[in-house]
């Protein structure tokens, strides 16, 4: 059992916190929103009135946050929680962030005597809630191997792609092909319904066949062909599409650093900012589904 300061309660943060919980760790949590909070002391948690106390009480600290401003700020701004935290404390980002940002916190950690590992997340909100999510981490080989036992609350697969900085590297690969399969997957299916078919028994066909994806088998985007998912939940909840434009943007900045060639990512992201501009940015990003019905 650890102490583990939880900072960032939203779709992914909050069922997060409530798997360390059920898995017998003591957690102490801050969000700026009040009623996330609650949610998470009705469930056991310690309520900290802010980060700083948060950390205070925390052998790991693991913070969930939109992006990395908001990232940066907790650890490096003028009330940054790493002067705060225990001398030999861990501290895990589980956000998507760029990999620069990672590394210039990472440092500061690591400098202070403290370890750091980048752990972004891969499985949605439905494997946050499982505790089954994916975590890619970056970090020495001393970190990873400490944070390996907390994460394992959360997730079921649990990697380690490089040094501080390639957790997050590896998260962006992820979510630009996860937005072309998305894009992909949305254009298909309203294909298939333009031309008569029912998009369940079309779901079904290119599951079976060499079409299948991630996005089929987890995540459909037409509304009513799969229970339990943001489409057939008027798109709330879910991974927002502000989010996965965000992830888009880090994701065309490490080609451009790079030079690598991504010409399909960067069709889904001019379709994404498209969506996002039709008042979407709040809806769930399988609700790019709906742009190919209009
Ligand atoms: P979210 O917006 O639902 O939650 C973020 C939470 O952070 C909010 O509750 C907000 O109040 C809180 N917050 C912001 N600034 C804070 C601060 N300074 N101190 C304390 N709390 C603060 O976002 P989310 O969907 O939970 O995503 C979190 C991160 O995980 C993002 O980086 C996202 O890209 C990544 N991610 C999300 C998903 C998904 O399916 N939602 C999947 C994989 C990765």
């Amino acid at each position: 059992m650890s102490h583990i300061a939880f900072i960032g309660l939203g779709n992914m943060g909050g069922p997060m916190a409530e798997n360390l919980l059920k898995n017998g760790h003591k957690v102490w949590v801050f969000d700026l929103v009040p009623e996330a909070v609650k949610t998470l002391v009705d469930a056991g948690a310690k309520e900290a009135s802010s980060a700083i106390e948060a950390v205070q009480h925390a052998e790991v600290v693991i913070s969930m946050l939109p992006a990395a401003p908001h990232v940066k700020a907790l650890y490096l701004g003028d009330e940054g929680i790493i002067a705060a935290a225990k001398e030999n404390a861990l501290m895990i980002d589980s956000s998507t962030i760029d990999a620069t940002t990672a590394k210039i916190i990472g440092e500061a950690v690591e400098t202070s005597g403290r370890r750091f590992v980048d752990a972004p997340v891969s499985g949605g909100t439905a494997g946050a809630k499982a505790g089954t999510l994916t975590f890619i981490m970056g970090g020495t080989e001393d970190a990873v191997a400490a944070a390996k036992p907390v994460l394992k609350a959360m997730g079921k697969n649990i990697f380690h792609a490089g040094g501080i900085g390639a957790g997050q590297v590896a998260k962006i690969c992820n979510n630009m092909l996860l937005a072309v399969l998305m894009t992909g997957t949305s254009e298909a299916l309203q294909m298939a319904i333009d031309n008569g078919l029912d998009p369940k028994v079309m779901s079904d066909i290119m599951l079976n066949s060499s079409g299948c994806n991630w996005t089929l088998q987890k995540y459909n985007p037409c509304p009513n062909v799969m229970e339990g998912v943001p489409s057939s939940n008027d798109y709330q909840g879910g991974f927002m599409v502000k989010l996965m434009n965000k992830d888009l943007n880090l994701a065309m900045e490490t080609a451009a650093k790079s030079v690598s060639a991504t010409p399909m990512a960067a069709v889904a992201q001019s379709l994404y900012r498209q969506h996002e501009r039709n008042d979407n940015a709040e809806r769930d990003f399988s609700s790019i589904f709906s742009l190919f019905q209009q």
